[in-house]
């Protein structure tokens, strides 16, 4: 398809994309896309629209996966009809969105998003952006071509058409698929000044599908990282909800750093990174965590979060028992002015705060291993996950392997056999200054390593 498409598109060598008049057509017999890898849902909204007299195209990134043999996560369509009347043509249709309406189609548990297509501008117009560039206004219905320029990479501006199965391509974005490239469409500055988040999508599309970024949207990604600090912080959370919960963590977090963009999501974990052990640390939770969704088991933010603001965390806490604090009051105040000051970049519910700060307590608690210390911290809703995280501390040489060991053999044994273990137990816990945990280096793996990074 390759050499196919180089003679049918006009070459653009420019360093910015442009949105060409009249795209290239790739027909159903020049690529790759399949109904048959469409979700049935998707094709009904496709079809219904198409025979209601609409043009109705599926996009973004179900096209580009689709073309690389990817199963798409979700489905979305673009159409000519209006909100109000793709409402008319479906009964489990529900409008959603202020600022822009759209149309959700309703098929139990999933949903296909359908838009009208609509006018953005490559240009800045003042009227339509604040000061450093940011879309305020993104509500004016246009054509297919205007449609183009909302999009951000090539790669995702493609559109499979529906009435004859051809894919729609205005900016190149099949050669750049084919050659694994992800450029942005317009200048560089101008659409990362507009939403910065596409800063974080490229990091995300380059590490979750092997795509380079084109040296064409490196540069201003170098310089404009700042304006990452004028997105709302909630907004941040699902894009980084979407890079470390994709499969993906362990090359995202690298890329991110790579770009100098980490900074401004975590700005007080980026020095700690400086340290090997806690770079390591991190590195292992963000591996375990794609290692859990390949196999399909839960993970939940609060795994992560913590694991990231763990040692910035426990140093405070340090200092605040040098200052005279007793440890639980010293992790406790640590844990809250952490936890608050991360909230200003990238937010986190308070349900995740709440996990957070239960696998932080629990860590010192892992070093009672008799009575009926021992037995709560064994029976405490968050075992499981503070177990693994204290594991993970471990493999990384973080912490002493010792306690990460005798709780792995304990949870080996059966309840009696437990209880036994546990009373048998001499001593209490140990002393305040080995909390929270001192750096010796593990002699070899453990049994946990396995499920390691128990995000329930
Ligand atoms: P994923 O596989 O993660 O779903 P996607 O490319 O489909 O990736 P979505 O967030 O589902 O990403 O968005 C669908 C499409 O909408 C994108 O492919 C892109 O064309 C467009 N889009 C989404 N967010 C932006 C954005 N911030 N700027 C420009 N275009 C965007
Ligand atoms: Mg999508």
């Amino acid at each position: 398809m390759m050499k196919w498409l180089k003679s049918k598109r006009k070459k653009n060598r420019d360093s910015n994309v442009g949105v060409s008049t009249d795209p290239v057509i790739i027909t159903r017999s020049e690529h790759g896309v399949s109904r048959k890898n469409i979700d049935e849902p998707a094709l009904k909204v496709l079809y219904r629209l198409h025979k209601a007299g609409y043009q109705a195209c599926l996009v973004g990134g179900a096209v580009r996966d689709l073309m690389l043999d990817r199963h798409p996560k979700d489905f979305d369509v673009a159409t000519d009809a209006t909100p109000e009347q793709v409402s008319k043509l479906f009964r489990n249709c529900r409008l959603i969105g202020r600022r822009f309406r759209l149309a959700h189609i309703h098929f139990g548990r999933h949903i296909i998003e359908v838009a009208t297509f609509r006018a953005a501008h490559g240009e800045l117009h003042e009227e339509h952006h604040d000061e450093s560039g940011r879309i305020l206004r993104d509500n004016v219905y246009g054509e297919i071509h205007d449609d183009v320029w909302r999009r951000d990479f090539t790669a995702n501006a493609l559109y499979y058409n529906i009435a004859d199965f051809s894919i729609i391509d205005y900016v190149g974005g099949a050669e750049d698929i084919a050659n694994k490239r992800l450029r942005l469409i317009g200048d560089q500055e101008t659409r990362y000044r507009e939403d910065p988040v596409r800063m974080l999508r490229a990091i995300r599309f380059a590490s979750k599908l092997g795509f380079t970024i084109d040296d064409s949207c490196k540069q201003a990604m170098l310089e404009l990282g700042p304006l990452l600090g004028e997105v709302p912080s909630a907004r941040l959370f699902e894009e980084v909800l979407k890079l470390f919960h994709s499969g993906h963590a362990e090359e995202s977090f690298f890329t991110l750093q790579e770009y100098d963009l980490f900074k401004y999501l975590f700005p007080d974990v980026v020095k700690q990174l400086q340290d090997k052990t806690t770079a390591e640390f991190i590195r292992l939770a963000m591996q375990s965590t794609d290692d859990r969704i390949k196999l399909d088991k839960p993970v939940t933010p609060a795994f992560l979060f913590a694991a990231l603001l763990w040692v910035p965390v426990k140093e405070l806490t340090e200092a605040n028992i040098e200052a005279g604090m007793p440890y639980a009051i010293a992790l406790q105040k640590a844990a809250t002015k952490m936890i608050s000051q991360q909230v200003r970049h990238v937010s986190i519910p308070k349900r995740f705060t709440t996990t957070m700060r239960d696998i932080w307590a629990l860590q010192s608690r892992f070093r009672n291993h008799s009575g009926r210390r021992a037995y709560s911290v064994l029976h405490h809703p968050k075992f499981r996950a503070a177990y693994d995280f204290l594991c993970l501390r471990a493999n990384a040489g973080e912490t002493n392997v010792d306690d990460c060991r005798w709780w792995t053999e304990l949870q080996e044994k059966s309840p009696e056999q437990q209880q036994k273990i546990i009373s048998a137990q001499k001593g209490g816990p140990r002393t305040r200054s080995n909390k929270p945990g001192g750096s010796k280096k593990p002699k070899g793996g453990n049994k946990a390593d396995t499920d390691s990074g128990g995000n329930r």
